[in-house]
């Protein structure tokens, strides 16, 4: 159980969720709060349908202050969360930092980068460590929904960013929206009998989920591997902002084949051809509770990966723990991935270093942002 004896001195509840993070419209509507709410049963808090959650009867709150430390917005448990992690300055622990991908042709075919995140899930699930993954299936161009793999066939359903189906985008009032609120199924891992099952999350997911597992919520006991995602922002916007979005990117949505976020946003159009987009341009339409998130490289995952520094067709992969460092070494061992090395063996200790650089220069960036918008 958390140490901290200021914690037990003043429970905040669901009121000060309101008053510190919805009230400054930094609420990224994850869930986590409703989901978890040690009075659930009783409908103490409730969801609206655009995912905001809000008290629908006080006198059923147990005054237990799980909705508050949980929420990814608040950080009073960070001390004991970066004792437990290990976390140091100024990306948290890194073990081991290479480019690598996957050895299958079919992930390759499919995935976003190299393919780490789903090769490394199917090492897992194949070899028993794992009984299955919470991932996301894309249901439209910035549109996904999680879901709870449990074969290898489903991971590669969730892996990637292609949009090859055609996708209709002219319905009137449509939202997009590529924010997936993974932590909600975590829920529902007790009822499933799941016991040892990997998240793949963004690191405002990873983050709700180490804190409930400071905290004991059951059923957090239930992730025994977590992947997380390199993230600079996700994305919701409206019908009007999509056109906006559309002539300024030059590119219409369904013209999209793939989307790559490394140094800047890679579109690929149905052509083959590809179009960088600063992220200045896709800023207009990230979440406002993005611009609040400081972590970019995902510190508190067990693996961490994205794109940014490594060659096209190979994810950055971060090992972090010694059990992320378990997992990546079997899969390795066993074929699933390989690494990347410059032609010139010297020349590898230069391509860590830059790789390390960048993540630096990201993360250090978001961090300024997210403190530049708490302190107006
Ligand atoms: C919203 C978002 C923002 C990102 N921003 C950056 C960035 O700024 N810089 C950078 O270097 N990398 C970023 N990444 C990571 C990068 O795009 C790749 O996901 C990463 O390199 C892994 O590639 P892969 O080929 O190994 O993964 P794959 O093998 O393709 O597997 C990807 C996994 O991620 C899951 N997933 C996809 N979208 C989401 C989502 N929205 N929420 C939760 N899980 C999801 C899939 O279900 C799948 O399991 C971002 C990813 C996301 C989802
Ligand atoms: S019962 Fe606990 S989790 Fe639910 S609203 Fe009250 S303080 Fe929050
Ligand atoms: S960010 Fe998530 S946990 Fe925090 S108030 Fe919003 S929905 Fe609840
Ligand atoms: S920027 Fe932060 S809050 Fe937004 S999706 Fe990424 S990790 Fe979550």
């Amino acid at each position: 159980m958390v140490r901290s004896d200021r914690l037990l001195d003043e429970v905040k509840t669901f009121n000060d969720l309101v008053a510190e993070v919805q009230s400054k419209g930094i609420c990224g509507k994850c869930g986590g709060c409703v989901s978890f709410c040690s009075a659930g049963e009783f409908n103490a808090l409730g969801m609206r349908e655009d995912g905001s959650p809000w008290l629908m009867d006080e006198a059923k709150c147990v005054k237990c202050g799980i909705c508050y430390l949980i929420c990814p917005q608040v950080k009073v448990l960070d001390p004991e969360l970066d004792d437990k992690m290990f976390w140091k300055p100024p990306i948290g622990p890194n073990l081991r930092l290479v480019s690598a991908r996957t050895t299958s042709p079919r992930v390759m075919e499919v995935c976003t980068d190299g393919g780490v995140v789903t090769s490394v899930l199917t090492y897992a699930l194949e070899k028993g460590l794992i009984q299955a993954a919470i991932v996301s299936r894309k249901t439209g161009p910035f549109e996904r929904q999680p879901m709870v793999a449990t074969s290898p066939e489903e991971l590669i359903e969730a892996a990637g960013s292609h949009f090859e189906e055609t996708f209709h985008l002219d319905e009137i009032g449509r939202r997009y929206n590529s924010f997936v609120p993974s932590v909600r199924d975590i829920k529902s891992l007790g009822k499933r009998n799941l016991e040892r099952v990997a998240l793949v999350g963004t690191p405002c997911q990873v983050y709700t989920f180490r804190k409930m597992q400071l905290l004991k919520v059951v059923p957090s006991d239930a992730i025994a591997l977590t992947i997380g995602l390199f993230c600079m922002e996700n994305f919701a916007f409206d019908e009007a902002a999509r056109q906006r979005l559309e002539r300024k990117m030059g590119v219409p949505l369904d013209n999209i084949r793939k989307l790559n976020i490394k140094d800047d946003v890679l579109v690929t159009r149905q052509n083959g051809e590809v179009v960088h987009i600063p992220f200045e341009i896709v800023h207009e339409v990230a979440r406002p509770a993005c611009f609040a998130c400081p972590d970019f490289a995902c510190d508190y995952a067990d693996i961490s990966c994205g794109g940014l520094g490594s060659p096209d067709g190979y994810t950055t992969t971060l090992v972090r723990t010694s059990l992320g460092e378990t997992v990546y070494n079997g899969a390795k061992q066993e074929g699933y991935i390989q690494e990347w090395s410059p032609p010139e063996e010297e020349r590898a200790d230069l391509h860590k270093k830059q790789m390390m650089e960048k993540i630096v220069s990201f993360a250090q960036r978001k961090k300024e942002r997210a403190r530049h918008i708490l302190s107006e």
